[in-house]
């Protein structure tokens, strides 16, 4: 019997941001906002997404020895997400450097740390988690993501790979995911095929499908998503929306994609379900404070009309 929802197995990070008129060019220095230290990492906010839309979640990773460690497994706590086998050790924790000139933009330098130190054996080591699905990113080694493919499906958990950022995969780990969700800069880098609009994102997904994908969504930004299967193609519209900052959008639509399959919605309307997540993350400002709870989408929902 599964004991869990959902299992993450990711990067945790703790994201240094500071807001700056302009970026600093080699050698100049300037002044920037008093700094921030945001929870983040695409495997924790994926994990926060799922806990809030109401899955037991468990997060597999590593931290490091110093003080971010622990701001991170409490804020991971503090959303009700097990912490037990996210492991500490003498490496520095994972760290996203962000600096976000006066246009809004960003500029990021990841350093990995523990992160890039998730090993086959970590995976391993938990055996006893039989979640029902597994939610996997590329911050940690490629080669421990495919380990934990093929150990998910030798358990019988569904697989959502979410391959950013963007990496080359393996073909293998292509075809072990039930869904590959990409957003369109993932998706060019690993199609090697230029993603701007709905058609070529079509055309992407479709050599996805090619090399062994069994279900590819695109998340498209205020376009929503293309879900495309061996037997159809769809573009879902997402919901207009007063956007604040669009960060952890795509962590949001993961989750919700995956709590809404898991209460058994059909894929289609589980990716309407999902855009209503991103579009609601973009309402607001940061990463995980950003993530929707179950009940501030279901009532969008009943004032939008959707899944
Ligand atoms: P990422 O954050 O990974 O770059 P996207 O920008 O594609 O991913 O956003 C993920 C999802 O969030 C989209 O598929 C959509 O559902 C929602 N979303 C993103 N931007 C907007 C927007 N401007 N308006 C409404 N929904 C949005």
């Amino acid at each position: 019997m599964p004991n869990y929802d959902v299992l993450v197995i990711g990067s945790l990070n703790a994201d240094l941001v500071v807001r700056a008129p302009h970026f600093p060019l080699p050698g100049e220095t300037i002044s920037g906002d008093d700094l921030q230290i945001i929870p983040g990492g695409k495997g924790a906010n994926q994990a926060v997404a799922a806990a809030r839309q109401g899955a037991s979640v468990a997060m597999l990773g590593r931290v490091g020895s110093d003080s971010f460690a622990p701001f991170l497994l409490d804020s991971l706590k503090s959303n009700h997400v097990d912490v037990t086998h996210v492991r500490a050790d003498d490496s520095a924790t994972g760290t996203a450097t962000i600096i976000v000139d006066g246009n809004g933009q960003n500029s990021i330098v990841l350093s990995a740390g523990a992160n890039g130190k998730v090993s086959p054996a970590d995976v391993d080591h938990a055996t006893a988690l039989r979640p029902s699905l597994i939610l996997l990113q590329l911050e940690i080694p490629t080669l421990t993501v495919l380990h934990a493919a093929q150990r998910a499906r030798q358990n019988g958990s569904l697989v959502i790979l979410n391959p950013a950022p963007a990496n080359p995969l393996p073909d293998e780990l292509i075809s072990l995911a039930d869904f590959i969700i990409p957003n369109e800069t993932e998706l060019s880098l690993l199609t090697g095929m230029e993603v701007k609009d709905i058609p070529s994102a079509e055309q992407a997904a479709k050599v996805l499908l090619n090399r062994g994908a069994k279900n590819v969504i695109v998340t498209l930004g205020n376009k929503g998503a293309l879900l495309a299967t061996s037997t159809q193609v769809k573009q879902v519209n997402t919901y207009k929306v007063d956007v604040v900052d669009t960060t952890a959008a795509g962590d949001a639509f993961i989750g919700g994609f995956a709590c809404a399959l898991l209460r058994g919605l059909e894929m289609e309307k589980a990716v309407k379900y999902a855009n209503a997540c991103g579009a609601l993350a973009t309402t607001k400002f940061g990463a995980q404070p950003s993530l929707p709870t179950k009940e501030e989408t279901e009532r969008f929902l009943s004032l939008r009309g959707g899944a």
